[in-house]
């Protein structure tokens, strides 16, 4: 049996406690606890302990690509960042289409022992968008998947999506879509719009994203099944999802955080950090984002964390890798747009990176209120520290931040009962 006992944490809603957890679970909360000689002390006096994080959009690469990031990598970077679980991207090699590798992926991320590692389930065989995968037997297997996705494509066959859409209603999953028109961007480089026509680079427009999300709408709405969209990026995507919750679609949208902080003047740098699908945006995207991530259009901040080695990055804008990583940056973004900006509160924060993304993904264990006999997942942050973005647990460097000095710190992580991370630093183990 371990104890540990939180010393003087403050909740989300200003209230103080100390947290007493034995092995994963919360068993007491007041005011003042005493500690035996076993109990290991945490001292949290300064600090905001909230739910510890989830993401629904994460890229471990592996199995296939262990050169840009392992699932043991990964998962500490995602310590590093505050999280206890991350929902896994299927588009390795193989591919996570079938129960196999869906199983393969979880006992990875069970042996790491930093978080729980979710997998996420392809839509189409191969991420193809031929012919649809084993969904049903990957909702069966251990991995008990909830969430099914082709990110990095979209499924873009109708016929395909509404099935997918059918399917998974079956066992309450959802499907998580790419929005991604393929012929409005083939070739494209960035966002089209004044800096792509200065800097003579193929654009992609918003319409592209935007048509798809609106076709998906109607189609969750026909079926009556649940659709997740991946990545908004533009004001327009933004309307259309207000558009769809205001009749009643079961429709649930994530933003990621760069498309919260950056927009397309940065391609005028040619560097290649900031190359990422779907692209950056202009400053009137970025602020209908941060709106509606604060009026509750927008239900969740995903990282989209995507590693790539040097090599992939470290050349033309025309031929690099689209994507960033961003596990350990995006409890910063966060703060930064809803705290330090005063337009919300860490109740709301809280929301966005715990307790919806745990919703979406219908994790039970994650994404709990901090009471007596919820599971001890916590993350506790440091207010009015600031970090500057640099050395990372991730083993790929695209971090389009680096260098930047972000608002708060996440100070310690408290998975299933095991400090993760303590004091700032990664535990060398993860939990057995
Ligand atoms: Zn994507």
């Amino acid at each position: 049996m371990t104890v540990l006992l939180l010393k003087s944490a403050q909740l989300a809603d200003g209230s103080l406690f100390d947290i007493e957890i034995t092995d994963q679970v919360i068993t007491a909360m007041a005011p003042n606890l005493s500690a035996s000689e076993l109990t290991q002390q945490i001292d949290c006096s300064g600090l905001i302990v909230l739910p510890g994080f989830v993401d629904l959009h994460t890229h471990l690469r592996e199995p296939g690509f262990e050169q840009s990031e392992t699932v043991l990598t990964a998962s500490r970077s995602a310590a590093a960042g505050g999280f206890t679980a991350v929902h896994a991207m299927a588009n390795t090699s193989p591919v996570a289409d079938t129960a196999g590798v869906v199983e393969q992926v979880q006992a990875l991320g069970l042996a790491a022992g930093f978080v729980d590692v979710v997998p996420i389930g392809a839509v189409t065989v191969g991420l193809e968008g031929l012919r649809l995968a084993e969904i049903g037997a990957m909702a069966n297997s251990k991995a008990k998947v909830r969430v099914f996705s082709d990110d990095g494509k979209c499924v873009f066959d109708p016929v395909l999506m509404r099935h997918a859409l059918e399917y998974v209603k079956a066992f309450d999953g959802v499907v998580a879509q790419h929005a991604q028109e393929p012929r409005l961007t083939e070739g494209a480089q960035m966002h089209e719009g004044e800096v792509s026509a200065n800097l003579g680079l193929t654009g992609w427009p918003a319409v592209a994203e935007e048509a798809i999300i609106a076709r998906d709408v109607l189609l969750a709405e026909h079926v009556g099944s649940r659709l997740h969209i991946c990545h908004l990026s533009t004001a327009g995507s933004v309307e259309i999802i207000r558009w769809a919750k205001a009749r009643g679609v079961q429709v649930t949208a994530e933003v990621t955080p760069h498309h919260l902080l950056l927009t397309d003047e940065l391609a005028r740098t040619y560097d290649p950090v900031f190359k990422v699908n779907p692209p950056l945006r202009t400053q009137a995207d970025v602020l209908a984002l941060r709106e509606a991530l604060i009026d509750g259009t927008i239900d969740i901040i995903a990282t989209d964390h995507a590693p790539h080695p040097t090599e992939s990055k470290d050349c033309e804008w025309a031929s690099a890798a689209f994507g960033m990583i961003g596990l350990e940056t995006a409890a910063s973004v966060a703060i930064d747009v809803l705290i330090k900006s005063e337009k919300s509160n860490w109740q709301r924060l809280t929301e966005v990176l715990s307790v919806n993304p745990a919703k979406i993904g219908r994790l039970t264990e994650q994404g709990q209120s901090i009471r007596v006999g919820s599971v001890a997942n916590l993350v506790a942050i440091d207010p009015n520290a600031s970090t500057v973005v640099g050395q990372t647990q991730s083993k790929s460097e695209n971090n389009p931040f680096k260098g930047l000095e972000l608002p708060g710190k996440v100070v310690h992580t408290i998975y299933r009962g095991y400090a993760t991370l303590l004091n700032g630093k990664v535990a060398e183990a993860g939990r057995i």
